[in-house]
């Protein structure tokens, strides 16, 4: 079996998975790196992704691109666009209503389709996943933010394309997280299951509400807010140490470019030792015009310096409950994602924000995105997890599916609960002489008699040669896609003609409160049904034997063979 990828697509940084022997692996980069920095950068000779785009980005600040995921799907109108393009130091451009950037690569303008930057992130994962596996990668699972709209997540879709990826599946970013810590299995007697994932990235904040029932992970709510993350916080230190060393040794800094991209990475770096020690020392080397730069920032400074910003956490999460109409005690699990949430201090909040609960820290904060998208991959491609089990049950048929057969019988090709994507075939034949159409009638549902189910669509096989009814051979498949689009076609083996019908999720189908209705009256009636397609199948197994006697009094050589009659 080919195995896919679980790809964290981020906003600052990418993280890529794989599942093998049961277990999810994360894979480090050729630099010896867990997760990648999604920047893009053209220079004279060559264009650089990842680790060596960003640490070059001082360097070359106007040919150096991040943030693609703000920019992916969205219009040069858009507000957001608007808003953000003014702290880009990279050319945004409208071209005919088009959003692209502009860069100088190899000395020439060169124009990108924002898709674009984020397909060589892509490309970047899929040869990191290569390097590590030794053979080609060919698919992939891709998370996304739960707010990401259709134009979003279609761009997303063909990022992978330009990547050389087929993306199998676009999940939720808070949906991979609560798959990542196996949510679904831990509190089985729960009869719904409610999880907070709290995400706080290099540049967004997110919380996300969700449910889990039956292995189903629904969103409830989010929240958060876009401009919110570590990038912030590493602002907060340069500031404060901008002022110091103006005031320690009578140089502004502020103006230089290069001085500052330093100060920042530096900043950085001390900002993650606050996470496990009390201080953090910052030491530069001939920072701006010859003079170092020697100081040492304590935890506590630190925290002061962000409280606001530590404390705005605190607000998605209220909104977040409210939409949900959920309260903070009906919250089973808090999960922490992002790199971010390893700061003490915003644990601290966080716990006593749900007064002293412990809070689901096992899984590395930077990498429970990917991690739950490689499990999702894993289950999608066939692929063996240790506690696939449960898992399973993730995306299935919510309904069986089948056609009607003679006697206005259910005749069943997917049965329900089957994990998506899928695909079955079945034979089927005519119930007449010289039938030149054969109609389908697709519908959804569990009771044995049709009129009982859900009619999704009617579509029909024409010009077939005129023949003995049972005789023609209609080979009928249904398949569902990831994406829960089902796709109903036929083929007559005679004459190649064909039909076909196309079901999307949303078009035609039927929502939970129905479906779990359905799913009750089948049940209920699960006797009386049995009985009913017993008598039909009866009466079917009859009218070939009656019509065999028929023609055998007539010409002894055709025999009707036991197809499915429609
Ligand atoms: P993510 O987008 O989830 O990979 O998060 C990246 C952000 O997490 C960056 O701003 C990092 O500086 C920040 N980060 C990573 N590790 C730590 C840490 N130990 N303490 C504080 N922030 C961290």
């Amino acid at each position: 079996k080919v195995p896919a990828v679980g790809i964290d697509l981020g906003t600052t940084y990418s993280c890529v998975g794989v599942c093998q022997h049961g277990k999810v692996e994360i894979i480090t980069n050729d630099q010896g790196n867990r997760t990648t920095p999604s920047y893009v950068a053209f220079t004279d000779t060559e264009c650089l992704i990842g680790d060596p785009a960003k640490s070059q980005v001082f360097l070359n600040p106007q040919n150096t691109v991040f943030d693609a995921k703000r920019l992916i799907g969205r219009r040069f109108n858009d507000p957001v666009v608007q808003s953000d393009m003014k702290h880009w130091p990279f050319l945004v451009v409208d071209k005919d209503g088009k959003l692209k950037v502009q860069v100088s690569y190899k000395g020439m303008d060169k124009i990108f389709y924002p898709v674009e930057f984020s397909a060589m992130v892509l490309a970047k994962m899929k040869q990191t996943a290569e390097a590590y596996l030794g053979y080609p990668v060919t698919q992939a699972v891709v998370t996304v933010p739960a707010y990401f709209n259709d134009a979003q997540r279609r761009a997303t879709i063909d990022a992978g394309t330009i990547a050389g990826l087929h993306i199998i599946k676009i999940i939720n970013e808070p949906t991979a997280a609560a798959i990542a810590y196996d949510l679904d299995r831990s509190n089985q007697e729960a009869r719904e299951h409610n999880i907070l994932i709290f995400d706080l990235g290099g540049g967004t904040f997110d919380v996300s509400i969700l449910t889990v029932h039956d292995g189903i992970f629904e969103v409830k709510a989010t929240a958060g807010d876009t401009h919110l993350g570590g990038e912030d916080f590493n602002s907060q230190l340069v500031d404060h140490l901008a002022k110091d060393f103006k005031r320690k040794c009578h140089l502004d800094i502020r103006q230089d470019k290069k001085a500052m991209q330093r100060l920042r990475a530096a900043c950085e770096k001390a900002k993650c030792t606050l996470s496990c020690c009390s201080d953090a020392i910052i030491s530069i080397d001939s920072l701006y015009k010859g003079v170092d730069f020697h100081t040492t920032i304590t935890r506590a400074r630190f925290e002061d310096l962000c409280s606001d910003l530590f404390q705005a956490t605190l607000v998605p999460l209220v909104i977040a409950l409210e939409d949900a109409q959920i309260t903070k005690a009906q919250i089973h699990d808090v999960v922490l994602v992002g790199g971010s949430t390893r700061i003490p201090k915003i644990q601290k909040l966080l716990r006593n924000f749900f007064d002293g609960r412990p809070l689901n820290k096992g899984i590395n904060p930077d990498e429970a995105v990917a991690y739950g998208a490689t499990v999702q991959a894993a289950i999608l491609t066939g692929n063996r997890y240790q506690s696939l089990h449960n898992l399973v049950l993730l995306d299935v048929t919510p309904l069986s599916l089948g056609i009607e057969t003679e006697g206005g019988l259910m005749d069943v090709v997917i049965k329900r609960n089957s994990p998506i994507p899928i695909k079955e075939t079945q034979i089927f034949t005519t119930t007449e002489d010289n039938q030149t159409e054969a109609v389908f009638q697709v519908y959804e549902g569990e009771r044995a008699v049709t009129k009982h189910n859900h009619l999704l669509g009617t579509f029909s096989v024409s010009g077939l040669h005129p023949s003995l009814c049972a005789v023609p051979i209609l080979e009928v498949t249904f398949s569902i896609d990831t994406n829960n689009i089902l796709v109903v076609s036929a083929v007559d083996k005679d004459t190649g003609n064909t039909g076909q019908l196309k079901v999307t999720d949303t078009q035609d189908r039927l929502d939970k409160e129905e479906i779990e209705k359905l799913v009750v009256e089948a049940e209920r009636n699960q006797n009386q049904d049995t009985v009913q397609r017993q008598a039909i199948q009866i009466l079917n197994t009859l009218a070939p034997c009656m019509l065999n006697l028929k023609r055998a009094a007539e010409d002894p050589t055709p025999n009707v063979e036991a197809k499915k009659r429609m």
